[in-house]
């Protein structure tokens, strides 16, 4: 989204991709589309953002080491995280802050016991446990935006990634094999049915992760870590970018408990409009409306990819 994309150029990271214009929402012959007001978006295949972060970090100067932390403990004046490569026992760490960004399943979340149960009045978020799979196919992109695909059992994302190179993502809690998945976007099926699979198949989920505080003494939770509420809009890029900023400035002035305001703050804007569309897109009447009335009311339909599209704050 423009938004993150804006954060890593702030940051020096411009990784290569596809322009993006603006999101189009397709189902059963119908569509809608909207452009991004705040300028491109790009596609960027995860291997390509991940080593341009990787560049921009040796770059800085900063220490690298490929670990899992496997317990954490903490004092008054640092944080204390075990160890494990390969199996095998690794080197114990000491620092005085923790800046935990270890995705939707965090162990440290788990290791600080602050998990949190299901909201209640959005149960289904959990009991329903929505999944993204993805894949990417050799071929041209034939557009300038994410087409969103919308069938009665999920969404399919397409997302031009380079020239030749388009990510196909499903999200949906139906369990089938891929090829069952794509036979419920007839129109993208036929689209693809020539172009080569080019990776693997890969998933992540269940998508609803909610935590009790983001901040417990000197470890600090960011990214899907912190919580998640699905990747229907596509901002945990975003998201994770914002926090990280964030959380750093919450250390650098000594007051680590302002990050929980400034997280809800960063959050709250993609809460809401996720959490909604979650909602209104749950019973199969719902989905069904989702795309006639966004091609309805376009004006509607802009506003909520613009607010998804602007700058995290
Ligand atoms: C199919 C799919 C499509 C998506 N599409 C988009 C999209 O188009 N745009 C977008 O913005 N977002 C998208 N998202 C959401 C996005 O992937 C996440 O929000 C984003 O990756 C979160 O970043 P993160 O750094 O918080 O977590 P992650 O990217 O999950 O990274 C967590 C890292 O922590 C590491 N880790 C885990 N445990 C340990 C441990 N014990 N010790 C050390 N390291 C550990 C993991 O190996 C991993 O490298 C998509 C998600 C899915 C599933």
């Amino acid at each position: 989204m423009p938004g993150g994309l804006q954060a890593l150029l702030d940051l020096g990271v411009d990784a290569p991709g596809h322009d993006l214009r603006g999101i189009r929402y397709l189902a059963g012959g119908r569509g809608a589309e909207a452009d991004f007001a705040a300028g491109l978006g790009r596609g960027i295949r995860r291997t390509t953002l991940h080593a341009a972060l990787l560049h921009a970090v040796a770059e800085a100067g900063i220490d690298v080491q490929t670990l899992a932390a496997t317990g954490m403990s903490q004092d008054d004046a640092g944080v204390t995280v075990l160890t494990e490569t390969s199996g095998a026992r690794g080197p114990t760490l000491r620092a005085p802050w923790v800046v935990a960004a270890d995705g939707l399943h965090s162990p440290t979340r788990r290791f600080l016991g602050l998990d949190r149960g299901t909201q209640p009045g959005l149960a289904h978020l959990r009991t329903t446990k929505r999944y993204g799979l993805r894949q990417h196919y050799r071929i041209a992109p034939w557009g300038n935006h994410v087409e969103v695909h919308w069938s009665a059992s999920g969404e399919a994302y397409v997302t031009p990634v380079a020239d030749d190179l388009v990510g196909v993502a499903v999200l949906t809690q139906r369990r089938q094999t891929a090829q069952d998945h794509l036979e419920g976007f007839p129109e993208l099926r036929d689209r693809l049915a020539d172009a080569p699979v080019v990776t693997s198949l890969r998933g992540a989920g269940p998508f609803h992760q909610r935590t009790t505080r983001r901040v417990a003494g000197r470890v600090l939770l960011a990214g899907d870590a912190s919580g998640y509420v699905d990747a229907l809009t596509g901002e945990g890029i975003s998201l994770g970018m914002a926090h990280g900023r964030a959380a750093l400035a919450a250390i650098a002035a000594g007051d680590p408990q302002s990050y929980e305001r400034s997280w809800r703050a960063a959050t709250r804007r993609y809460a809401l409009l996720t959490r909604s569309l979650v909602q209104v897109s749950r019973p199969s009447w719902g989905r069904r409306l989702v795309v006639p009335a966004a091609a309805a009311l376009p004006a509607v339909f802009r506003v909520a990819v613009n607010e998804l599209a602007r700058p995290v704050p």
